[in-house]
């Protein structure tokens, strides 16, 4: 199992190069960069959510709690009083930071349910429909935060599968094939439970064709520049 510095540092760079590659092809702004890359960051770590006792994962916790509730906050605040906005966000705060982190530690295994594809399409339909409604940011947008998410979701997942794999004696640890699966086989139940609530955020994401539309035009774009440049 890869530690927490090199999941860090791998979905650091990573992220950092594809949104390299986004604000050079245009499909979006270097001002939006360093967000995608602390959520590509943060998506990259989410994974061992499940590791309950490690310090990494208190701080991960903290930033949740952080992101839950300011989303809280930007989603009531033109609805009820300051003072109770001010309440609330403290309320929801410990709530992710205590509760979640507790019942998380009750009701899952380490590599369990939260190393799994279905966890990454969970948690990138969630940042898409938190970023839409919360942060009230535009379809694109909302979809290339849900998008940096997952891709550092992702490249956890791989990492943690490239370590099962011992190097020197060429064979499998263990481990071999229980960050990079489908859904947690040995829980039926709860990947039951998440399978509906993705079914459930896919449903309530904004439309993605408008992110499908300029990537596809800006890709299109380059190609007939690299074509022409070939053909001086
Ligand atoms: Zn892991």
């Amino acid at each position: 199992m890869a530690n927490f510095n090199v999941h860090f540092s791998v979905a650091a760079t990573s992220s950092s190069i594809v949104a390299i590659l986004g604000v050079n092809l245009n499909v979006m702004d270097f001002s939006h960069a360093p967000w995608l890359i602390f959520l590509g960051i943060v998506g990259g770590m989410l994974p061992d959510i499940d590791a309950v006792n490690s310090k990494p994962v208190r701080l991960l916790f903290n930033i949740l709690a952080l992101l839950s509730s300011t989303a809280v906050l930007s989603t009531l605040k033109n609805y009820v009083v300051p003072y109770q906005l001010f309440a609330l966000a403290v309320v929801i705060y410990w709530l992710t930071r205590f509760l979640v982190l507790a019942s998380i530690k009750r009701f899952t295994v380490h590599r369990g349910i939260f190393h799994s594809i279905l966890a990454l399409i969970f948690f990138t339909l969630l940042m898409v429909c938190i970023s839409d409604y919360s942060f009230k940011q535009d379809a694109k947008y909302a979809w290339l935060n849900g998008f940096f998410l997952g891709f550092g979701f992702l490249v956890h997942l791989l990492l943690d599968e490239m370590y099962s794999v011992d190097l020197s004696n060429r064979r499998m640890k263990k481990s071999f094939g229980t960050a990079l699966k489908l859904f947690n086989y040995k829980n039926l139940p709860s990947s039951a439970l998440m399978t509906l609530l993705t079914i459930f955020l896919y449903w309530a994401t904004p439309p993605l064709s408008e992110l499908i539309t300029v990537t596809e035009q800006r890709v299109g774009y380059f190609i007939f520049l690299i074509s022409q440049y070939n053909e001086v």
